[in-house]
This record gives structure tokens, C-alpha cells and sequence, in this order.
């Protein structure tokens, strides 16, 4: 047994599943999940002293490779003057006013523990505004583990009001609305047929929880549209996209001004962080400037506010980590799709900057029955063809990959040419 399998059985035995978030289990691809010792730039390591070329780093905010100098070095700086006070910090007004530079929506901002936390608040939010109960997600949109947010987020069924977990209420689910991704006139019928009563919809502007989705031209503009002509309340969660598709995210290189943004991963620089700012007439009705409550102990957190401000600097700083990044994924993208073609597949590619995702399938993927049409047992053959080339693909078919900076044209050759000799073992 390697060391992995060894702490796996142990775990098992003390932790749900052995993991502390379902997807590292490895369920949808089978094996066993790698324990991980330490990073560095592009590379992790395993507890059995395997090293791994990474695309997922941390399901992103590893997007300047990991354990970044100036990253560790402000955590480092921090620490000598105590993990936390439950109380405000300059160091919180330095990441407001940071967010507020990089992401022109925002107005005001509170940070809290996680992209959950974000979302979960969001909506909350902009219910409190809009006095309104219910709101629109997408099949196959991920916004976390928040009751309403269970809904179509990994079915494909276009029946409302079906939750995907247990323990999560009829009423709640009922409240929540579900749309197809890229499906303007799906939407459109929901505003019309709940008339007056949708606070929000909320979206990820480009989706990175079925796979890579990109939005269709229009479809981002028309929820806007809808939106604004309806009262709604329009959140992108940036969790994902946010300080990765541009230092604005996906509503600067898009050019879509929404209500409320979530975000989170890269805002922490690793840390557990999340936030959620946008109009100052809407976020002012956050307690105590208002009576829609949330709080946190830990929210603002020295430690993590250190690691997010330096990572975020040096995005700030530096306009040229999106121009490489962007040419990471594009060369990366590209070798991938010759891959398929010589391996005489017709699969798809999505990408856009930092993010793309292989699918299994010879459909066009636009939304989340295109990506269920995908050979999942294929790729499950895959990643472990793959991990056995010492390249570290995300457990599951519905994930976007995440490159950083650290992957060398070197390195990038080499993922390359183990997606072709990957791709005929998994045939
Ligand atoms: C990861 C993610 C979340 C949840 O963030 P956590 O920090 O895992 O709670 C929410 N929305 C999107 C788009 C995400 O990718």
C-alpha cells in the first residue's frame, strides 16, 4: 500500500467519505486520492514523494504558482503580531479599497470565509432589498453549499423546485427557479410567469462547475437586461472567475456591470476567504448600516487579509500575468485539441484565459446536457493515464482546469504530449 492508500483507509474510518470535500475523494474517476505533502511553483507532491505537474492549484487560487514569494512572505510578516482580534483592522480597509479599485461594480464591500459564505449572504441580500422570495440559478451552475443554491447544481432536470440533497426543504428549493445555461428565452419565462417576485439571478458569468462553459454572445447582456427591466437583482458569482479572467474578472472582459459580485479562491492567496460587494444603495443594507444581518468571527482575518492583499497586489501590479496566462491556456488548449484529432476524436475544447476543460463528448458543450453527454469512464481511464505522466487534472470531467504562471513552455510541452499518450491508453 502507498502512503496515499494507507491515509485513506485511516480516514475513512474518521472523516465522511475520508475527505473533507467531496470531490477530492476521486469518486467520479475511481483510485484512490493522492495526499498531498507540499507544493512549489508548478509542482506538487504526494506523501509517497511523487511529484505532479498541476491544473488545478487548489481549485485556483494558486494562479501565481505555489507558495508565491511574495505571498508567503506577508503571511510570514503577519504572524508575529497574532492570528486574530475580532476586530477592524487597517489591513481590511487596505483590501476594500483594493477590490473596489480592481472591480469597478463594487462600490462597498464585507469579506467573510469562504465563496459559500459569499453567495449565501448575496442572496440573502439582495432579497432584503428587493423584498422579494425567489430567485433564478442555472442547471449545473455551482454557488456553493447553500440550501437554495442545491438545486440543479449537478442535475440536469428541467423540473423546479427538485433538490439535489437531502436535508435541504421543499420551501426552500421551491424558491428556487432553474434555468438552462445560455437560454435567454428559458429565463425570460421565468421572469414573466413569477411576475414581481424574483429578487435575484445569479450566474456564473463564465461556468467553471460543469466543465468550462463560456457565455453565449448576448446571453450575459440579455440577463442583464432582463434583470434591470424586471427589478431583479443581477449577482455574477466571481468566485471563479473573479482576479482570474482579468484583474476585474469576467464582468471586465465581458463588459457587464452586475448588482452584487461573490467572490473568493484567489482573493485569499490560499487562505479561507471570501467576499461579496457591489452597489453601495444595495450593500448598504447590510447590518449594522442596515438590517440584513451577517457576521463573522473570523471574517477579515489578519492572516488571510495579508495573503489576499499581496496576492492581489501583484495581480494589480502586473498586466502581464493575464497576458500570459491567456497564453498558457490558449497553447495548452490547442495542444490538447491536436491531441484528439491525431488520436482521431472529435472532442470538444473550452477555454477562455486561465481556464478549459477537455470533454469526452463530440458535442458542442454550452450548457449542462451538452457536458452530460461526455464519456465519463473515459475520462476516469484518462486522469489516471494522466497522473501516471505526473500531470494533476481535477477528479471529475466537470471541472474547469486552473494554470498558473509557473507552468514553463517546457512544462507545457510535456502536459501536452502526456494528453496524446494518455488519450490512446484511455481509448
Ligand atoms: C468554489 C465556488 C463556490 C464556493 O466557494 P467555497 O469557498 O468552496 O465555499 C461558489 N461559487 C463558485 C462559482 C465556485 O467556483
Amino acid at each position: 500500500m502507498t502512503t496515499s492508500e494507507q491515509l485513506f483507509e485511516k480516514a475513512k474510518t474518521i472523516i465522511p467519505g475520508g475527505v473533507n470535500s467531496p470531490v477530492r475523494a476521486f469518486r467520479s474517476v475511481g483510485g484512490t486520492p493522492l495526499f498531498i505533502k507540499s507544493a512549489k511553483g508548478p509542482y506538487v507532491y504526494d506523501e509517497d514523494g511523487n511529484r505532479y505537474v498541476e491544473l488545478i492549484n487548489s481549485w485556483g487560487p494558486m494562479i501565481l504558482g505555489h507558495a508565491f514569494e511574495p505571498v508567503e512572505k506577508a503571511v510570514r510578516d503577519a504572524i508575529q503580531h497574532s492570528f486574530s482580534f475580532g476586530a477592524p483592522t487597517r489591513k481590511e480597509v487596505e483590501m476594500a479599497e483594493l477590490i473596489i479599485s480592481m472591480v469597478p461594480s463594487v462600490e462597498k464591500v464585507r469579506m467573510v470565509n469562504s465563496g459559500t459564505e459569499a453567495t449565501m449572504a448575496a442572496i440573502r441580500v439582495a432579497r432584503g432589498f428587493t423584498g422579494r422570495d425567489k430567485m433564478i440559478k442555472f442547471e449545473g451552475c455551482y454557488h456553493g453549499h447553500g440550501d437554495s443554491f442545491l438545486i440543479a447544481a449537478g442535475s440536469g432536470a428541467m423540473t423546479m423546485g427538485i433538490p439535489d440533497s437531502p436535508g435541504v426543504t421543499k420551501a426552500t428549493a421551491a424558491d428556487t427557479l432553474t434555468a438552462p445555461y445560455n437560454d435567454l428565452a428559458a429565463v425570460e419565462r421565468l421572469f414573466d410567469s413569477n411576475h414581481n417576485q424574483i429578487a435575484a439571478v445569479i450566474l456564473e458569468p463564465v461556468v467553471g462547475n460543469m466543465g468550462c462553459v463560456l457565455p453565449e454572445p448576448g446571453f450575459l447582456e440579455g440577463v442583464r437586461d432582463l434583470c434591470t427591466s424586471h427589478g431583479a437583482v443581477l449577482i455574477f458569482d466571481e468566485v471563479m472567475t473573479g482576479f482570474r479572467l482579468a484583474k476585474g474578472g469576467a464582468q471586465e472582459r465581458f463588459g457587464i456591470t452586475p448588482d452584487l459580485t461573490t467572490m473568493g479562491k484567489i482573493i485569499g492567496g490560499g487562505m479561507p476567504v471570501g467576499a461579496y460587494g457591489g452597489r453601495a444603495e444595495i450593500m448598504d443594507i447590510v447590518a449594522p448600516a442596515g438590517p440584513v444581518y451577517q457576521a463573522g468571527t473570523l471574517s477579515g482575518n489578519p492572516i488571510a487579509m495579508s495573503a489576499g492583499l499581496a496576492m492581489l497586489h501583484h495581480l494589480n501590479d502586473h498586466p502581464d500575468v493575464y497576458t500570459r496566462l491567456d497564453e498558457v491556456g490558449g497553447r495548452l488548449a490547442a495542444g490538447f485539441r491536436e491531441g484528439f484529432v491525431k488520436a482521431g476524436l472529435n472532442f470538444t475544447i473550452n477555454q477562455i484565459g486561465s481556464m478549459f476543460t477537455p470533454f469526452m463528448t463530440e458535442r458542442t458543450v454550452t450548457n449542462f446536457s451538452d457536458a452530460k453527454t461526455c464519456d465519463v469512464s473515459m475520462f476516469g481511464r484518462y486522469f489516471h493515464a494522466m497522473l501516471k505522466r505526473g500531470v494533476y487534472l481535477a477528479p471529475s470531467q466537470f471541472e474547469s482546469l486552473f494554470v498558473s504562471v509557473a507552468l514553463t513552455d517546457e512544462l507545457i510541452g510535456q502536459v501536452i504530449q502526456a494528453h496524446a499518450e494518455s488519450l490512446t491508453e484511455a481509448i
